[in-house]
């Protein structure tokens, strides 16, 4: 197709990361596609990462992740110094014809700060666009730059100057949606689980409390803060509790984790990871924000595991109430909803997954998002200095 999309996965995490990583899973699920449909991918990532493209660059040799758990005064420069090398080339390599950013913030700010120097770019919104109300509410991405949402219902609730911007959503995917439908059933034992960074919005001390009053054993998998394991939290020192991830395990979820009802396994990852979900009776999604994308839900379905959820954020769009997966008004509801899962068919959710859900599908939605945001006209106002 003779097209070059410079991907900018960002500094924090390898593509694909080594475990939790919601964007880079996403880049990595993506470009393999891209290239099979003749695009060519400058990824723009840490020296680390593995995915096959046409040419990486990096600043960093490794994931900065755990830099982004300091105050913000002490790691502003690592986003910046990455930002800069994606803006170095696209300035002086002629082979680029487009962007794709995925970093938060700074991407969309420097983007359109190259006015009409940049390449056509396509920013997209991972996170809740309640955040940053001081750029969301006043971007102006002149010709060059359009941004797309990850569900309806997170470009919804965005601010007027950003949703202006945007081209429209696209759906998250997984690579465990090929061929779902043929899949072998899972193995199911009887243990729900909550898949998913421990923090405030993913509701993990709902879950918790659930599964004592209601009687079911949950798994608790994810990351709290920068700690992957039970063991490093438990060596870190008080000061770790200046991250609010870990004061919210500590003082909220900690607290209900008995190693009986309710465990703790840590982050989860590959093989271990899709057998500790597809083994699971439900994947909970106990919500306390508007979930804007949920991979973890797509690839609950892939996996042919129902979801039970507070219907909040993308959840709607991405589960059909009483065929995939349950869905309640608030945490409430969640309880019955948890001993009526018996009866949703698993097959119903792989299926859905195989159909909605391919890369193949994400990656024919981007290619168009990609031919709309090149063919924008340009105002001599904003691009008649261009290149
Ligand atoms: N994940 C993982 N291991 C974990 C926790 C999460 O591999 O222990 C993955 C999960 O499978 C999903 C991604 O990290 O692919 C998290 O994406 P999600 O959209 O659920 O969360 P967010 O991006 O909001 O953190």
């Amino acid at each position: 197709m003779g097209l070059t999309v410079l991907m900018n996965a960002g500094p924090w995490l390898a593509v694909p990361p080594p475990g939790y990583g919601g964007i880079e899973n996403v880049v990595a699920t993506l470009v393999p596609e891209l290239r099979r449909l003749g695009v060519r991918v400058v990824l723009a990532s840490v020296g680390e990462s593995t995915l096959e493209v046409d040419d990486l660059i990096s600043v960093f040799p490794d994931g900065q992740f755990a830099a982004l758990q300091r105050p913000y005064n002490q790691v502003m420069g690592v986003a910046h110094a990455h930002q800069n090398a994606v803006v170095r080339a696209v300035r002086e390599r002629d082979d680029i014809d487009l962007v794709h950013d995925h970093v938060e913030a700074v991407g969309l700010a420097v983007l359109t700060a190259m006015g009409p120097r940049a390449r056509p770019a396509l920013h997209t919104l991972h996170w809740d666009l309640g955040k940053h109300p001081d750029l969301y509410g006043h971007v102006d991405g002149g010709d060059r730059v359009r941004v797309n949402g990850v569900s309806a219902a997170q470009l919804a609730r965005a601010p007027q100057a950003l949703r202006e911007h945007a081209v429209g959503h696209v759906h998250l995917a997984t690579p465990l949606a090929v061929d779902a439908e043929r899949r072998p059933p899972g193995d199911k034992a009887d243990h729900l689980v909550v898949l998913g960074r421990i923090t405030p919005g993913k509701g993990q001390h709902l879950g918790a409390r659930l599964a004592h009053e209601a009687g079911f054993d949950l798994v608790l998998a994810g990351p709290v803060g920068p700690y992957r394991r039970p063991e490093e939290l438990a060596a870190a020192g008080p000061e770790a509790g200046q991250n609010p991830d870990v004061r919210y395990w500590r003082e909220q979820v900690a607290p209900l984790v008995d190693d009986v009802r309710v465990r703790w396994v840590g982050m989860v990852a590959g093989a271990a990871r899709d057998e500790l979900v597809a083994n699971a009776r439900a994947s909970l999604f106990p919500l306390c924000w508007e979930e804007p994308g949920g991979t973890a839900v797509i690839e609950s379905l892939a996996l042919g595991t129902p979801v039970v959820a507070v219907g909040r954020g993308c959840l709607p769009e991405l589960i059909e109430h009483g065929r995939t997966g349950l869905l309640a008004d608030d945490g409430d509801g969640l309880a019955d909803l948890v001993a009526d899962v018996a009866r949703l068919d698993e097959r119903e959710c792989r299926r859905e997954a195989g159909q909605r859900f391919t890369p193949a599908t994400m990656a024919r939605r981007y290619v168009e998002l990609y031919e709309q945001v090149r063919r924008l006209p340009t105002t001599s106002a904003s691009g008649g200095g261009g290149r």
